[in-house]
């Protein structure tokens, strides 16, 4: 017994240090770290810029007149892997019309609860209508504030466009819109009454219904 206690003293590490350094020694690792650069981020206060690909939001994008360019064929609902997207397409009419082509998305919906901002759907998308933005601030303490509407994913107007819905600049058609030869709303366009959305006509509202609008600047074919 005697022996095995004598051999496992000798076994022990030898304390090298001065008595003196051993409550320094403690401290090594803080005062090394307190040299190096420092990684914390102030955030909200300093926003720190995205990657300029970063995957943040989702946006609806317009054609340069101001129609919308998704056409409601919910290919990028069923490209999500996440089942984050809900679409229903609807048909344009001459009276109320969204976008150049046959059909609109009448109602786009994207539950950010659920989206794993991947990609896959604007991958999907045909006509560019849907694109993500650097946007990240997602956050919401309500699930149901997390369902973002078409309203709050549509781009806003620039210049040289009007709200939709409105008519077709006159003497184009679908193709000519993504061929990029439409560049403008044409002169004197106006919003149509959204019947579908429950707008009625005001006595001041003025809209082109069936027929075009005045001849106006199409870009050179
Ligand atoms: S980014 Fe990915 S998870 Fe989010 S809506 Fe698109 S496909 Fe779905
Ligand atoms: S966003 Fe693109 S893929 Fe999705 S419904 Fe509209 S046009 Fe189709």
């Amino acid at each position: 017994m005697a022996e095995e206690l004598e051999r496992s003293k000798a076994e022990e590490p030898k304390d090298t240090k001065p008595g003196f350094q051993n409550p320094v020694a403690g401290f090594g690792v803080t005062f090394k770290a307190m040299f190096k650069k420092r990684l914390t981020e102030q955030y909200p206060e300093q926003q720190k810029t995205t990657a300029p690909r970063f995957h943040g939001r989702h946006q609806l994008n317009r054609h340069p007149d101001g129609l919308e360019k998704c056409v409601g064929c919910e290919l990028c609902a069923w490209a999500c892997p996440a089942d984050a997207i809900y679409v229903e397409g609807a048909d344009n009419t001459d009276e109320e019309r969204y976008s150049p082509g046959e059909r609109y998305g009448r109602v786009y919906q994207i539950n950010y609860a659920r989206c794993i901002l991947c990609g896959l759907c604007i991958e999907a998308c045909p006509t560019r209508a849907l694109t993500m933005t650097n946007e990240f601030e997602l956050a919401d303490s309500s699930r149901a504030n997390l369902i973002y509407t078409k309203e709050q994913l549509l781009a806003g107007l620039e210049e040289g466009m009007v709200d939709s819905p409105h008519a077709i600049y006159p003497g184009t058609d679908e193709q000519d819109y993504y061929r990029g030869l439409v560049t403008e709303a044409a002169p004197g366009t106006e919003r149509q009454v959204a019947h579908s959305k429950g707008e009625v006509v005001q006595e001041a509202d003025s809209t082109f219904g069936g027929t075009e609008p005045a001849s106006g600047k199409v870009a050179g074919r």
